[in-house]
């Protein structure tokens, strides 16, 4: 018979995915062992079990980077603290570049890499064919080939997770839902079971894409939102070679593993299909959605063209499976700007397993220090905005931001969907004299201004944008002459002595 649940723990986690159970590792590493994972089904059976398992180091920042960094030095040890494999495969990863622009973007990533100590190798088309056998290279420029990357199993290095975390006297309990977050005065105070209230000090919402419901059930806004995610598995193919590294074909949005003799294909797609609008189904336990084929056969014609053997390969598996997404694509952590003592770890925008042991080893340590370990604020929840929880909002922006993870990530690049939240009042005034728009905080804030006969549009690049004689004729007429400040969007703080 199982144990009662007890009527309190130092911490109560509220989700049993890689990320809970990686927290509450990292958490009985430090010593606070009196922690109690709460999972409403099993262990995995929300998004992490379905991943494709790719453990990339190289993130859009640096910090990010670090943390999947981390997380792929632990895998190796940890399957040797725990006992349970993670089946962490380092088969280097490839990331092929198609022309000019995209070859910039990743040598800057590289170099930014290199900076730190991860091992990271800029090659030429001649190169990534002897390691990529199978791939069609006549029109590539080249690529980078990060030898440290590979690929683990998802659900065993979860379980590893939760082993190491129970070996130190962690309490996992499946098959209980946490059905609120207690509040008194402010603060979490525990959470409230189905077998009656847990008392806490500290309460860790990592319950995936069921986070935004549980959190504004409490008056706390977690953006995020589930979108579709698509791969397929192929039959068995003879002359896939088991070494292969993990591939990715950013300019035609795909990646691409040797999944035991056989290849998993998977894409972000520039236009994603947002999914469970009306909330998540609290039934959903190792789901998947329905399969999509003809949302995904463009991606899979560009695929067959890059890797000819695919055109021979019968598909096995055709995959789609939610996965939760953020308005800026970076993941959501720390303690929330509402209540204290609630500190959250969702919203992980398709890195989550590569993410999982960075992200667990900070949230510890933020949690026992109640501060940020390092500059975390790239992740930190509280630099979104309430609006940012809409729902038609982020219905709006998950259509776009999954397609962004593999698009160019051009500087000063603009978001183009779930715009015009907030105006100022002279909107249509700053339009009229030419002013081309970006978005911060929501806000439309004319970045540059065309006069008559520039187009007033965005043309990105690595090197001087379109924009930059626009910018300095607005600087010399700051300088010089007379300019006038719109500074609606700027955050006003009014300051009262009482
Ligand atoms: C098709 C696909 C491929 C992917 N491939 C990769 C990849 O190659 N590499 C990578 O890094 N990432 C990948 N991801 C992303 C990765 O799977 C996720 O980022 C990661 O699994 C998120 O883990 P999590 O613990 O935050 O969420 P989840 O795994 O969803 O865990 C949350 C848990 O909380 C539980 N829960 C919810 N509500 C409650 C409640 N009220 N009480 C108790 N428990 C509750 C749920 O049952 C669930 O088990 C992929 C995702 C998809 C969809």
């Amino acid at each position: 018979m199982t144990p009662p649940l007890p009527s309190r723990a130092d911490v109560v986690i509220i989700g049993g995915g890689i990320v809970g159970c990686s927290i509450a590792y990292h958490l009985t590493k430090l010593g606070i062992t009196d922690v109690l994972l709460l999972e409403r089904k099993q262990l995995t059976c929300g998004t992490t079990w379905h991943a494709a398992g790719l453990i990339g180091q190289l993130r859009a920042t640096r910090r990010m980077t670090e943390l999947a960094k981390y997380t792929s030095e632990l895998l190796h040890a940890l399957e040797v603290e725990t006992g349970q494999a993670t089946g962490f495969k380092q088969n280097g990863s490839i990331n092929l570049a198609l022309n000019a622009e995209r070859f910039e973007e990743l040598k800057r990533g590289a170099s930014m890499a290199k900076s730190f100590g991860l091992a990271v190798e800029v090659i030429g088309p001649a190169e990534i064919k002897a390691h990529y056998p199978l791939l069609e290279v006549g029109d590539a420029v080249g690529g980078v080939f990060l030898p440290k990357d590979g690929q683990a199993n998802p659900v065993d290095t979860t379980q590893a997770f939760a082993r190491g975390a129970r070996q130190r006297g962690a309490r996992i309990v499946e098959g209980v839902k946490a059905l609120r977050i207690l509040v008194e005065r402010g603060r979490a105070v525990g959470v409230m079971t189905g077998e009656g209230p847990v008392a806490a000090s500290t309460v860790v919402l990592a319950a995936g894409m069921w986070s935004r419901e549980l959190a504004a059930a409490v008056g706390v806004s977690v953006p995020l939102h589930a979108a579709e995610h698509f791969y397929i598995v192929t039959e068995p193919l003879a002359d896939v070679p088991r070494d292969l590294p993990v591939l990715r074909v950013t300019d035609e949005c795909t990646y691409y593993k040797e999944d035991a003799g056989k290849l998993l294909v998977g894409a972000f797609e520039p236009v994603a299909k947002p999914w469970g609008m009306d909330g998540i189904p609290g039934a959903f336990c190792f789901d998947s959605l329905p399969e999509d084929m003809d949302h995904f056969e463009p991606i899979l014609e560009k695929a067959t063209a890059r890797l000819p053997i695919l055109a021979t390969a019968g598909i096995q598996t055709f995959f789609n499976g939610p996965e939760s997404f953020t308005p800026d694509d970076r993941y959501l952590l720390g303690e929330t700007a509402e209540l204290r003592d609630l500190f959250v770890a969702c919203g992980f925008n398709s890195i989550g397993i590569q993410s999982s042991g960075g992200a667990g080893k900070v949230l510890a340590e933020w949690i026992r220090d109640r501060r940020m370990p390092v500059d975390l604020t790239d992740v930190d929840v509280r630099r979104l905005h309430r609006f940012q929880s809409n729902r038609t909002y982020l219905r709006d922006r998950t259509t776009e931001t999954l397609g962004l993870l593999y698009a160019m990530h051009w500087p000063n690049r603009q978001y183009a969907t779930a715009r015009g939240v907030r105006r100022s009042p002279f909107h249509d005034r700053l339009l009229s004299a030419g002013a081309v728009m970006g978005e911060t905080a929501g806000w439309e804030r004319p970045n540059w201004y065309a006069p008559p006969g520039v187009e007033a549009a965005y043309r990105y690049s690595w090197g001087r944008q379109n924009w930059f004689e626009r910018t300095a004729a607005e600087c010399r007429a700051v300088r010089d002459a007379v300019a006038l400040f719109d500074q609606a969007s700027f955050a006003k703080f009014l300051v009262e002595v009482r």
